[in-house]
């Protein structure tokens, strides 16, 4: 008898988790029920496999969520600078997309030449895009007239996402709406009023959701012991229900492709499963389709995106939780796996999409009792 599954491992900051909408694990794996198994070739469906970088071949369903890409930003390979001269960013110079941007950061010297600069910001743009297009129609994440709950926490990867995900609006084949939603936990020192103002200025429906967790985790939780996963699940349920309230279809999060890879080894190495964040799942109360618009893009992308834009990002130190030193740990080992061998991450993630069942272990995933020879053989 094997044991118990151990827990899987949750993403500490972000509200909601793939593993609780997983079929639950049985006490063994011998109890696990002959239905579950699934042959390989009903899991490899058209259209699966590597997944794709910003500079793979559009199939025909990305290019319709790209449609005007390029008329829209400009053509990165030409250098074209949007605004050579003095605080003109060229993120600024998007605001035609559709949305008035942010205005650029404020200390840029008045006469500095910027076109290098607006040339690499382009194509971080067009890199954006392109990825979080693909993404959302690699995984038929949005449909006609989905109601998108985009989730904002005050970090710089949500405040990316709604950005990206106004932009893409604008030429996506299927219309659909968006409602971005920020739960206020009541932590001390927040600043209640810079989403709203932001919200205001950028012209998208918002709600705010007033809930203390803080208080509630502080008192539950000890101090010194980590706070995070009750948190976690208390934020989780709490938009699930305002999803419900404002008649949202799709609950958009903020998770990167590095969020993806930390939480793909952090089970790996702790939890005994090879398991991570779905790009789609179906939330814990199988009312909505949870999605990862930005589930191919690369945190530094949304890093040096949130600088470009200048997005008035609000601290995540608020609650005085401590760290999740095992995914701060698992971050840094990835990073420096990525300095010494590059391209290395591209290729685990790539792995992701690649899977064969009938080369892992997992029986419930591929029957192994029935092959016989004279079977189709697998590579
Ligand atoms: S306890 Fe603090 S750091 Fe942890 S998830 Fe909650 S708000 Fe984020």
């Amino acid at each position: 008898m094997f044991p118990v599954a151990p827990p899987s491992i949750a993403d500490d900051h972000d509200a909601m988790q793939a593993s609780p909408s997983q079929p639950a694990e049985s006490a063994s794996y011998a109890d696990r029920p002959a239905t579950q198994t699934i042959r390989i070739d009903e899991i490899r469906r058209p259209g699966t496999g590597r997944l794709p970088t910003h500079e793979s071949p559009l199939d025909e369903k990305q290019a319709a969520w790209l449609g005007g890409l390029d008329t829209l930003h400009g053509d990165a390979d030409a250098g074209a600078p949007s605004g050579s001269q003095g605080g003109s960013a060229p993120a600024a110079g998007r605001a035609s997309a559709g949305h008035p941007a942010v205005p650029p950061a404020a200390s840029r010297p008045a006469l500095r030449d910027t076109r290098r600069e607006d040339h690499e910001n382009n194509k971080l743009s067009k890199r954006l895009y392109r990825l979080t297009g693909q993404a959302i129609a690699d995984y038929d994440m949005i449909g006609p007239n989905d109601r998108v709950m985009v989730c904002l926490s005050g970090g710089k990867d949500s405040f990316a996402m709604l950005d990206i995900l106004l932009g893409l609006q604008k030429r996506a084949p299927v219309p659909f709406s968006i409602v971005a939603v920020n739960l206020d936990q009541r932590q001390p020192g927040f600043p209640a009023d810079v989403l709203p103002n932001y919200l205001q200025k950028l012209g998208v429906e918002y709600h705010i959701e007033t809930e203390d967790t803080y208080s509630t985790v502080q008192r539950v939780i000890p101090d010194g012991k980590t706070k995070c996963s009750l948190c976690s699940r208390l934020r989780r349920g709490i938009l699930y229900r305002v999803a419900s309230e404002l008649g949202a279809t799709r609950i958009a999060l903020g998770h990167h492709r590095d969020d993806i890879l930390a939480t793909f080894f952090l089970n790996l190495f702790y939890g005994g499963q090879l398991k991570t964040m779905p790009a789609k799942l179906v939330s814990d109360d199988g009312r909505h389709v949870v999605i990862r618009p930005l589930a191919y893009v690369e945190e530094k992308d949304l890093i040096r995106w949130a600088e470009v834009k200048n997005f008035p990002i609000i601290p995540c130190n608020l609650c005085g939780s401590q760290p999740n030193l095992k995914r701060a740990e698992t971050k840094e080992l990835l990073k420096s796996w990525e300095k010494r061998f590059p391209g290395r991450l591209e290729t685990i993630f790539s792995s992701l999409g690649r899977v064969r069942p009938s080369h892992l272990m997992d029986r419930t995933l591929y029957d192994f009792n029935t092959l016989r020879t004279g079977d189709d053989a697998e590579d």
